[in-house]
């Protein structure tokens, strides 16, 4: 609603949003962010993904202008925005609470920013309708926001917010006051307006599903800094850190000794891509079987002392002798062949394993 159609510098290779060497102390003494490097290229769909507390609304608010950094700068479109409040600056911010105006209709809701901005009224109508067909409310204008459902407001605050076409949208926690199957279908609108109005996205999520499955690039946050940024399906088979190994989908986290291209983790060798201490294997990697193929490079005997069933797919937990448990996750297509208490095999490649830092 406050951003400004500036004619911005910067062609389409400059990014839209980047952030060099930003921190934020505040007044109180409270680490926001620790030290933040983060360009996100124009026409992305970028997420901020991290746990409660770790600073992805203070990066967004120092996006947005609401919060002043301790040190760093911010640039959009290759401008800095150092000093220029909030309203001045290309963006625009969507919450969790939509605030929209209760007494406006759906219309008057859209045109809200672009009337304070004067721009003309023929502009003015057409934007409207642009953007109510773009979040697939054509037809609306005139009813009020308590005559649409969640779902609806919701689409009403994202077309109030690309009205006035900023060159980033900042969107806080947008579907975290939704159920689950509304928020689905949501993240699925999100990602189509996202993608058909070509604006930059910043997305500011704790949901590890709705980061992975809506986003071009993510940033997993832990404590005020980025552990790693990449796509999300690189993210997830190639993480770097225990942290987004274990924040990202479940994983067996095995620690030890190396000795050549073997871990020996509590008396079990476990065979290594490459050289290190702890190593990530996803449970979805590991073989169940009464005896797995002999191609694996890894292959255990053990004892199932857990089945959970979850539908699609059932969770095994095998304990090896002398004490190593490990997950196996198996897609549910013959029924559960096993129960509690037996022996089976467990099985996989050397390649499934990643090794991390700490
Ligand atoms: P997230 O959005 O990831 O939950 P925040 O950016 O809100 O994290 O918070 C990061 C850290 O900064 C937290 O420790 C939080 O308590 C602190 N913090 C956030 N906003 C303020 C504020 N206005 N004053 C003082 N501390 C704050």
């Amino acid at each position: 609603m406050n951003a400004k159609p500036l004619p911005l510098s910067g062609n389409e290779r400059t990014p839209d949003a980047e952030l060099r060497g930003i921190r934020k102390v505040y007044d109180n003494g409270a680490r926001g962010v620790e030290h933040l490097d983060l360009t996100v290229a124009r026409g992305e769909f970028f997420a901020l993904l991290g746990p409660s507390g770790c600073g992805k609304s203070t990066t967004l608010r120092i996006l947005a202008g609401l919060e002043e950094p301790t040190a760093g700068e911010v640039l959009i479109r290759g401008e800095p925005m150092r000093g220029r409040p909030s309203h001045r600056r290309p963006t625009n911010m969507v919450f969790q609470r939509l605030a929209l105006f209760p007494h406006l209709t759906v219309a008057q809701n859209v045109a809200f920013g672009p009337r304070l901005h004067r721009w003309p009224r023929a502009r003015i109508e057409k934007t409207v309708a642009a953007k109510l067909e773009l979040v697939g409310l054509s037809g609306y204008g005139d009813r009020l926001p308590a005559q649409l459902s969640g779902g609806q407001q919701q689409r009403v605050a994202i077309a109030r917010a690309l009205a006035n076409e900023p060159a980033v949208l900042l969107l806080d926690e947008p579907l975290g006051a939704l159920d689950l199957r509304l928020r689905v279908q949501m993240q699925q609108a999100l990602k189509r307006i996202q993608h058909d109005s070509g604006t930059t996205f910043v997305y500011v999520t704790h949901d590890q599903v709705e980061a992975l499955t809506m986003a071009d690039r993510m940033a997993v946050m832990n404590e005020g800094r980025i552990e790693q940024v990449g796509a999300p399906a690189d993210l997830y088979r190639a993480p770097e850190t225990v942290f987004t190994a274990t924040f990202l989908g479940d994983t067996n986290l095995f620690e030890g000794s190396p000795r050549g291209d073997v871990l020996d983790v509590d008396g079990v060798g476990i065979k290594i891509p490459r050289s290190g201490r702890t190593v990530s294997v996803r449970p979805e990697h590991v073989t169940v079987a009464e005896r797995v193929a002999p191609r694996f490079a890894n292959r255990f005997r053990g004892r199932l002392e857990d089945v959970i069933f979850q539908g699609a797919s059932t969770r095994y937990h095998v304990r090896l002798p002398p004490g190593l448990l490990v997950i196996a996750e198996q897609r549910e297509e013959t029924g559960t062949p096993f129960s509690v208490g037996d022996e089976v095999e467990i099985g996989w490649d050397a390649g499934a394993a990643v090794v991390l830092d700490k």
